[in-house]
């Protein structure tokens, strides 16, 4: 069974479309012989969408503070009440997003669950 965060991407559309990109761009940008560089742009570009895409419309799925962590910890303590700010959202998403990561890294069958 492809990992839970997968499992739920695969009920929205969006995901499916902003992570199959995602993952797909991780997936080749970790061939050997693919110029890590050259993907960097892409890679980010497709990374942003996808967040944005979470904490807009799936900003309960987004984890809280990760342990061993700096930028989480960073923003503990003062900031637990009240609403999260944008860029703490988008390190939340970047957390969730963790999964979709080593998906991306030994082939990428539960990706294929995606398309
Ligand atoms: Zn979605
Ligand atoms: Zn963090």
């Amino acid at each position: 069974m492809p990992c839970q965060l997968i499992q739920k991407m695969r009920a929205c559309g969006s995901c499916r479309t902003l992570a199959t990109a995602y993952g797909m761009n991780l997936a080749t940008s970790r061939r050997p012989g693919a110029h890590a560089r050259g993907w960097t742009l892409r890679l980010a570009v497709t990374r942003t969408d996808l967040e944005d895409h979470l904490i807009t419309e799936h900003p309960n799925w987004l984890p809280g503070r990760a342990p061993d962590c700096d930028t989480c910890e960073a923003w503990g303590g003062d900031h637990t009440i009240g609403p999260t700010s944008e860029a703490e959202a988008l390190h939340r998403a970047w957390h969730l997003c963790e999964p979709l990561r080593l998906v991306s890294t030994d082939g990428h069958h539960d990706l294929s669950y995606l398309i």
